[in-house]
């Protein structure tokens, strides 16, 4: 027998929610609603310099404002470092992570290119250092990430794929290509955090059981590194659906850094959830 559609929001409280992130939550209840499936709440807290308890807080209470409800208990991801690490090491068990003690700067000098995200592709330097060079380095306390070995990953797989399906969830599905080779060595354990947002991500939808993965457009490309994680890690692959963007008067993306008013400020402003589902078109 199937298994329910289980869909997720997962929003990182490191800001207070704006319309964006509205628009999002409501396409993936909307989206859990056609599917005649669940939506669950995640939040994603991994980045423990910028998670305030206080944007968690009012991520809740904007998310029932709308009108939202999802089931309890909600993940957070700062709970589950440890799982993050037991998929980390088994990537190092198969030879495919390795440590990479270059500055931002470093990186940035010796950039090959750059990344979907427009972030400097990182040109390999700590690929080849000697077992006897990692150790000094780390014995030195050498700030240290690790890094998936792209190239070595990409031996073990045959073309990658994934399912997309929309706009809406009734939409006739579609396989795409996953490209992993624009995204280079990613990091997949950070030097503030031992993991990264892919490998958390990818970690906790299949423990969760996420069948359908709802984000923005502007997210799309990382499924390239979510599939790939996938297949080594021998998890399942949910199917992908991805939004329309809100954009700005100066149609960039709606973010709180280009003054996007926050849900909060909406509803002290006397704006209802009624009028702000019909502005979005829910
Ligand atoms: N936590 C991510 C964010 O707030 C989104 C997670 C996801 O959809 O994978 O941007």
């Amino acid at each position: 027998m199937p298994s329910q559609p289980i869909l997720r929001f997962a929003p990182s409280p490191n800001g207070m929610l704006h319309l964006g992130h509205a628009y999002s939550a409501l396409f993936t209840w909307q989206a859990a609603a056609q599917l005649d499936g669940s939506a669950l709440l995640r939040i994603e807290d991994i980045d423990l310099a910028r998670s305030k308890p206080e944007f968690t807080q009012a991520i809740f209470d904007d998310l029932h404002w709308l009108g939202l409800d999802w089931p309890e208990p909600v993940w957070r991801q700062s709970e589950r470092f440890a799982a993050y690490v037991e998929a980390a090491d088994k990537l190092r068990a198969m030879g495919l992570l390795y440590p990479c003690f270059c500055s931002r700067t470093e990186i940035a000098a010796h950039a090959t290119g750059a990344d979907p995200d427009g972030a400097p592709l990182y040109a390999g330097t700590c690929r080849h250092l000697s077992d006897a060079d990692i150790s000094t380095r780390l014995e030195h306390g050498d700030p240290v990430q690790y890094r998936l070995d792209l190239q070595r990953a990409l031996a073990l797989t045959g073309p990658l794929t994934f399912t997309l399906v929309g706009p809406t969830m009734r939409d006739r599905p579609q396989i795409c290509y996953a490209k992993p080779e624009r995204w280079g060595d990613v990091v997949l354990h950070r030097k503030d955090t031992p993991t990264s947002y892919h490998l958390s991500v990818v970690v906790d939808d299949a423990a969760q059981g996420v069948t359908h993965v709802t984000r923005g457009r502007d997210m799309e490309a990382a499924t390239d590194i979510h599939v790939l994680l996938q297949f080594l890690l021998g998890l399942p692959s949910p199917i992908y659906a991805f939004h329309r963007l809100l954009l700005g008067d100066d149609g960039k993306k709606l973010s709180k850094s280009r003054g996007s008013p926050s849900l909060r400020d909406l509803r002290e402003a006397g704006r209802t959830p009624e009028d702000i589902r019909h502005q979005l078109g829910f």
